[in-house]
């Protein structure tokens, strides 16, 4: 059941990191290994938080985008729907103008992780702005914004699976056998 569930969460990742973050699910480890990494939780606690920390890395790294309108944390992006970030454009008719809205929503579970992995999927939506698709041009622009960027996403990814194993540990220690 792990072995699936490592699987889901990492997919597209070669079979021997698999294997290493079974091993550590196994010893124990896996809470402890990102402990270690990434000790720093973070205050970003309201919309108005998070919209000044998407304009701040906004206007270092993307100034020709275009603003941003409405940044906000949302309850209903959760894990289990594998969605944890979301932009859009809005188009709205404004003084006989046909104006783009631009919309960040980051899944409310962000507020309770470590910095590292916010500041992962701010860039993700950011980088949205000016390229659609998950394609090369995309990772580059994650990497301008954030070098770090391809082994928070994994560490992000181990994160969300250990969270999932520890509540099926929970439920199971509740459960009448
Ligand atoms: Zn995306």
């Amino acid at each position: 059941m792990s072995s699936a569930l490592i699987q889901q969460y990492l997919p597209g990742y070669p079979a021997h990191v698999h294997a290493q973050i079974l091993h550590l699910h196994t010893q124990g480890q896996l809470q402890t290994y990102l402990q270690t990494r990434y000790p720093q939780p973070h205050t970003i606690q309201s919309d108005k938080a998070l919209y000044d920390f998407c304009s701040a890395l906004k206007q270092r790294y993307l100034k020709n985008a275009p603003l941003l309108d409405k940044v906000h944390f949302d309850n209903r992006l959760t894990i289990e729907k594998q969605t944890l970030g979301l932009n859009r454009a809005v188009s709205r008719v404004q003084g006989g103008k046909l104006k783009a809205k631009k919309e960040i929503r980051i899944s409310a579970f962000f507020k309770n992780t470590p910095l590292a992995f916010l500041q992962m999927i701010v860039v993700h939506e950011l980088a949205h702005l000016k390229e659609r698709d998950h394609d090369k041009a995309f990772y580059q622009l994650c990497l301008h914004m954030e070098p770090n960027y391809m082994q928070y996403e994994f560490d992000c990814r181990v994160y969300l699976l250990s969270q999932v194993l520890a509540s099926q540990l929970n439920s199971a220690a509740v459960e009448p056998i």
